[in-house]
């Protein structure tokens, strides 16, 4: 990298955003490693701009000096996308771009259903504006006090209400977004219905910030929901998982807001290190978390499908928090899951989606490996958006002792895993992206075309590969995709 080349943009930047408008990476500190801790990097200037103007100065400044732009919210992504490097593959100097001093929330409108916010608020800063005008942000997940409107859209963010709600695409009317040559994308209409040629917004949703940087949006809101109930029933097994998901959903069809699974040791280790209460003395392997959402009271709904969940042998007993205490005894143990170590033991981990129905039979599959591969005090701690057939999998080398996994029994069990997941018609990012982390892994899961498809879209917005290089699932060339799960591409290819 030439010296004279970063100063110069260094220099162009900080006079263009202002003393506020940048840092030092000396003096930048967290932004600079993802929250695993697995990547870091060291760009050239971390850029702050406050407004759109400044972020078309920060990108504009770039390609002219033939740098790059790692665009960061609050950096709780899982997947590194929004670590900065050091420099492109190619050697181009990085600038990483925060946006968490684009933090206003521009309108709200109850009548509309609508609120504009620009690309750094918080989930939770725009839930409780919603909430002020008596609507909900339903987008919500453990991370909602720091991820950011512009790293869920641009992650397609999941989390808790899925199942109900969709995930962000279902919640985004419209977008706008600083592009390659600096430009401005103004797709910012409120509309539900706009069908005047490709829907262009949609790029942006989970491009990992390799397309262009997100400025802001304007997400849709629901009514509020005044009447919750939460319960945490003890499952009799988990092979029963997929009637008690029908059950739920037939039982108010339109009032199941939150299934998720929980396992006994996460419910222990919260116990034992978090201010946590323990829900139920009933131990069990597995437990279910869920919660019934209406404009009228919904406890008849829940006293009825615990019933019938009890007769119907799915669980053995059960809970319903009666009071905002026990609300968020509820939540909480599920929004620190995994807790902090388990992490710290380092393992594998998987954020996997299935059918539903083949929930029981991946779950056998990953404990059957990480006892072959691992040992018998390997360990399969499973959790997550069970009514999306979302788990979160960490394979770890004992619950007890800590230690590490070693790196090729890390590839080896990854690579077991991932069979097992293509087998059963799954996916081996479900809501956390590709990033940097799965790289190695997406060739065998997508079709030649498909990627082609994606570096196309990529070459046509971002020719010149300024935003996120080296990240993504566009920046990979060639399916390693086997001939049994292949479909007709393969012919081609
Ligand atoms: C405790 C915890 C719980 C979590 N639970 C869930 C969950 O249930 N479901 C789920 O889906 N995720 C979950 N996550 C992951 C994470 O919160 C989401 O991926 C979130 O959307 C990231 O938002 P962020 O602002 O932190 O984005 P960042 O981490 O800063 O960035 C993520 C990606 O988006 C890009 N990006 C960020 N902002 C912009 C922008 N304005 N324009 C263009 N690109 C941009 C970055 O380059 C990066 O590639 C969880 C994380 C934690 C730590």
């Amino acid at each position: 990298m030439d010296p004279n080349v970063s100063d110069a943009l260094v220099a162009e930047i900080q006079t263009a955003l202002g003393p506020r408008g940048w840092l030092d990476p000396a003096d930048a500190g967290p932004v600079l490693t993802g929250w695993r801790g697995t990547y870091s990097g060291t760009p050239v200037l971390v850029a702050r701009p406050d407004t759109v103007d400044g972020v078309q100065e920060v990108v504009r400044s770039c390609v002219r000096h033939g740098a790059v732009v790692v665009t960061q919210g609050g950096n709780t992504g899982l997947a590194g996308g929004s670590v900065p490097i050091d420099a492109a593959p190619d050697g181009r100097p990085s600038v990483l771009l925060l946006t968490t001093r684009l933090n206003r929330i521009t309108s709200v409108d109850p009548a509309r259903f609508t609120v504009t916010a620009e690309a750094g608020c918080t989930v939770e800063q725009v839930q409780q504006a919603a909430a002020a005008v008596d609507r909900q942000l339903t987008m919500d997940w453990g991370a909602r006090g720091t991820a950011t409107v512009g790293g869920a859209i641009s992650t397609n963010a999941g989390g808790l209400n899925v199942l109900r709600y969709g995930n962000t695409r279902h919640h985004v009317l419209g977008i706008e977004a600083v592009l390659a040559d600096g430009r401005v994308f103004d797709g910012l209409r409120a509309l539900r219905k706009d069908n005047t040629g490709y829907d262009l917004k949609h790029l942006f949703i989970g491009a990992e910030g390799t397309l262009g940087v997100v400025t802001r949006a304007v997400l849709e809101l629901q009514p509020a929901m005044p009447h919750h109930r939460s319960l945490f029933a003890a499952l009799a097994d988990l092979d029963n998982v997929t009637d008690l998901y029908g059950l739920a959903r037939s039982i108010d069809p339109g009032g199941l807001t939150a299934f998720e699974l929980v396992p006994e040791m996460g419910v222990a280790v919260a116990v034992d290190v978090l201010d946590v209460v323990r829900p139920i003395d009933t131990r069990a392997e597995w437990y279910l978390l869920a919660r019934f959402s209406g404009s009228e009271p919904v406890t008849d709904t829940v006293t009825r499908f615990l019933n019938e969940a009890v007769e119907s042998g799915y669980a053995t007993d059960a809970v319903v928090a009666e009071t905002a205490s026990q609300e968020s005894n509820l939540w909480k143990l599920r929004d620190e899951l995994p807790p902090e170590r388990l992490l710290d033991s380092r393992g594998t981990k998987f954020d996997t989606a299935v059918p539903i129905d083949r929930i029981p039979e991946f779950q056998r599959s990953v404990e059957a490996i990480a006892a072959r591969l691992c040992g018998p005090e390997a360990v399969t701690f499973s959790f997550g958006h069970l009514g999306d057939g979302n788990l979160h999998v960490y394979v770890l080398p004992s619950l007890e002792h800590g230690g590490r996994l070693a790196p090729d029994l890390v590839g080896s069990v990854t690579a077991a895993v991932d069979e097992v997941i293509w087998e059963l018609g799954g996916t081996i990012s479900a809501e956390h992206g590709i990033g940097q982390d799965l790289l190695a892994r997406l060739p065998g899961q997508k079709s030649q075309v498909e990627f082609d498809l994606l570096r196309a879209v990529k070459a046509a917005l971002d020719p010149t590969e300024i935003f996120n290089p080296g990240k993504g699932a566009q920046t990979i060339e060639r399916s390693t995709r086997s001939a049994g799960r292949s479909g007709q591409d393969e012919v081609e290819a």
